[in-house]
């Protein structure tokens, strides 16, 4: 596949709902050039400095006992503030890599990502790099966010501010999300960079439908490429296998209840409550959100596959069938 093509596909890819660019690509390119620095042996060092003697200033602190006394109410402008900050640090981490390897970065934003507000660095030039360059760029987000996270740690520790330690244990949270490898996020590219294929959930359905039908002409790869794909094929259908089934179990009571908050809704809003309604009406409309994702997604996925299956079926019918040695037809 050409660079071309690359580019083209990843921008079809990409899942936002909207985005909107917070800053042009020729301060992001200004600002990344000033990191390249951290590329190497001595940025290695200083990342193993910070994430150590971030634990060793929690640890004298005994930040646990700080995170429990805090309430986030009482500093939620500092947390929200270092919070964006890290995030921010993680959207220039990509950058700074693929400025690094002489790939212009785009443009930073902000953007709905299925129904996840997020930061987003346009990096789409990194289809020009080499595969192993991309799994940098892949993997610069989550180094320069938990080096973040390292950062808001010491201070928490040293300076006795949970509202730090607070920020740091939330974007913790925020990176075992990206170090996921089964949602299309940053972990996910890089097993697909590293592996060396263009789209590794469609390339997993082939090898495993490749196998299924013990068409080895299906599967090229090698070995040990094969067996990740199936590792990783199996894996995503358990995790989709939970995640339906907790969704499933969080959305039934509040598909019940929804009566009961839309009239509390209503009732805050009579009162001129307007803070609280929004409250109210912000949990489960997000949890709603999700779930109608989820479901349009598996949904469109049930259909899509069941069309081909009629239209190949036909196409058997047409030709005579194919016979028992289980052939697939022609491509429909
Ligand atoms: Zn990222």
């Amino acid at each position: 596949m050409d660079e071309q093509t690359r580019i083209v596909e990843a921008r079809k890819r990409r899942r936002y709902v909207f985005r909107i660019r917070l800053l042009p690509e020729s301060v992001v390119g200004r600002l990344a050039r000033r990191f390249h620095g951290v590329f190497g042996l001595w940025g290695i060092l200083t990342y193993v400095a910070l994430i150590t003697t971030a634990g060793i200033a929690q640890a004298v602190a005994d930040g646990p006992r700080q995170l429990a006394r805090f309430q986030p109410a009482d500093d939620l402008a500092v947390v929200l503030l270092a919070y964006l900050l890290a995030l921010v640090a993680h959207e220039f981490g990509h950058a700074a890599a693929c400025s690094r390897y002489g790939a212009r970065p785009g443009g930073i934003g902000f953007a709905l990502y299925l129904a996840f507000p997020s930061l987003y660095c346009d990096v789409t030039r990194a289809w020009l790099l080499s595969r192993w360059q991309r799994v940098v760029v892949d993997v610069s987000g989550v180094v320069f966010e938990s080096a973040a996270a390292a950062v808001l740690a010491i201070l928490g520790g040293a300076f006795q501010q949970p509202a730090f330690t607070f920020a740091s244990f939330l974007v913790l949270s925020n990176l075992v999300w990206a170090l996921n490898p089964f949602g299309r996020f940053d972990m996910y590219w890089a097993l697909t960079d590293a592996i060396g294929v263009v789209d590794l959930r469609a390339e997993s359905r082939r090898v495993v439908r490749g196998l299924l039908r013990k068409d080895r002409d299906g599967c090229t790869e090698q070995t040990w490429r094969r067996v990740l794909v199936v590792g990783y094929a199996i894996c995503t259908m358990g995790i989709i296998g939970v995640f339906i089934y907790y969704s499933l179990r969080v959305g039934a009571p509040l598909v019940a209840h929804m009566p009961q908050i839309v009239h509390q809704v209503r009732y805050d809003v009579l009162q001129g409550r307007f803070g609280t309604a929004l409250g109210t009406v912000m949990e489960p409309a997000t949890m709603l959100l999700l779930l109608a994702v989820m479901l349009y997604r598996t949904g469109t996925a049930g259909i899509r596959l069941t069309l081909r299956q009629w239209l190949r079926f036909r196409a058997r019918a047409q030709v005579g069938g194919t016979g028992s040695d289980g052939t697939p037809p022609a491509a429909v």
